[in-house]
């Protein structure tokens, strides 16, 4: 297709206001010219339709194939096939209107390499900023993919081989995980001193630190040392939720971006009061005015690389805001906070990162699932 295209007769929701206006979108060379029509090169024809920027997916794991049986099938796999399997997730994430992807947790060596072949073109995916093996303790959460660190000297060598290999993010298992065995979501699994070894590290080398968060002790230990970002940040304790406004009231005083991994798997949780409790958090979390980017933790079991959309229809159930600021999160917030300025909206200079949807998003999420075209810098991916 010409290097010089423009999308034209429908509407644009640019990420900059929260509403869908009619407007068209100019591109050239990838980049986009004008949120308007200069006129020059070939019109595309989006009556109907809403473009958007690009999907950002902030919490992903590639690697996992997002059914319960996971681990045997993670456990069998050679690279290759891992790779593979890591190249399919890829490609279906784009489709669904997904451009960028944070993978938190892949065997750092298939990380690099699918990052590379997603943006050289030997693959369809997402542009793909990566964190490689996930810091854990010995034999702690995530151990499996090979990043176990223990004490400050090894977790500062962690970290430096991470940078040294290429990876985009630094993520660091904060708590235990309910995926892996014999680990505990609700301790932490490293001290403040520790956890600051980490952050002190990876910013001295300019990269942020993603903190992997259950029990609000490893979050309070997270929150304490700086880190960037707070997945999950579940607040989890014996008896479900325990919200702890202090600790929420400090993440957002910090400017902690908190990213909530939620996903239509909430829906298939038991009614025994966790939702509820988890609608609680997720308002609570707002109304402290805490910085929030959409995530899911595709991947893990029950939850689809592609379902980001429906995940978005959840955030905004359990959070109340409005169609229009969960696209933010997802879009612009996400670009924002996560430090990549271009991107995230439909303006001049931007990446082509634009999404072309049947309806409205802004009204109703569930246009999300109608994607009729994808761009990926510029290149027509659906
Ligand atoms: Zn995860």
């Amino acid at each position: 297709m010409d290097e010089t295209w423009r999308l034209v007769g429908g509407h644009i929701w640019t990420g900059t206001g929260r509403e869908t206006v009619r407007g068209e979108v100019s591109v050239s060379d990838g980049t986009i010219v004008a949120a308007g029509d200069t006129g020059e090169g070939e019109p595309i024809d989006v009556s109907g339709c809403t473009v958007i920027p690009g999907l950002i997916e902030a919490h992903a794991h590639l690697c996992f194939n997002g059914e319960s049986g996971w681990r045997a099938v993670y456990d069998s796999d050679t690279p290759g096939r891992m790779l593979l399997r890591m190249a399919d997730a890829g490609r279906r994430m784009v489709e669904a209107g997904i451009t960028t992807v944070r993978d938190l947790g892949a065997p750092t060596a298939l990380a690099l390499e699918a990052r590379a072949a997603f943006r050289d073109g030997l693959a369809k995916g997402p542009d793909l900023l990566v964190s490689g093996a996930p810091i854990t303790t010995t034999g702690g959460h995530c151990h499996f993919m090979g990043g176990e660190a223990d004490g400050e000297i090894e977790l500062r060598r962690a970290v430096r081989e991470r940078v040294k290999a290429g990876c985009d993010w630094i993520k660091v298992m904060a708590t235990g995980g309910n995926m892996t065995p014999r680990t505990n979501p609700l301790r932490a699994q490293y001290t403040v001193d520790e956890l600051r070894a980490v952050v002190s590290e990876a910013h001295r080398l300019r990269r942020p630190v993603a903190a992997h968060c259950h029990g609000t002790e490893g979050i309070r230990n997270a929150v304490e040392a700086g880190v960037d970002t707070i997945e999950h940040c579940s607040f989890a304790g014996e008896a479900g939720v325990e919200q702890d406004e202090e600790t929420i009231a400090r993440i957002a005083e910090r400017g902690i971006v908190i990213s909530p991994t939620i996903s239509a798997g909430y829906r298939l949780w038991p009614d025994d009061g966790r939702r509820e409790q988890r609608r609680a958090l997720s308002r609570a979390l707002v109304r402290h005015g805490c910085a929030m980017v959409m995530s899911t933790d595709c991947g893990i079991p029950n939850v689809p690389h592609d379902a980001l959309a429906e995940g978005m229809e959840v955030a905004q159930e359990l959070t109340g805001l409005s169609p229009g600021d969960v696209l933010a999160l997802a879009t612009s917030r996400a670009a924002a906070l996560l430090g990549m300025d271009n991107r995230g909206t439909i303006e001049e200079g931007k990446r082509a990162d634009l999404v072309v949807v049947a309806g409205d998003p802004a009204a109703d999420l569930s246009a999300l699932r109608r994607v009729r075209m994808v761009f990926r810098s510029g290149e027509r991916v659906v």
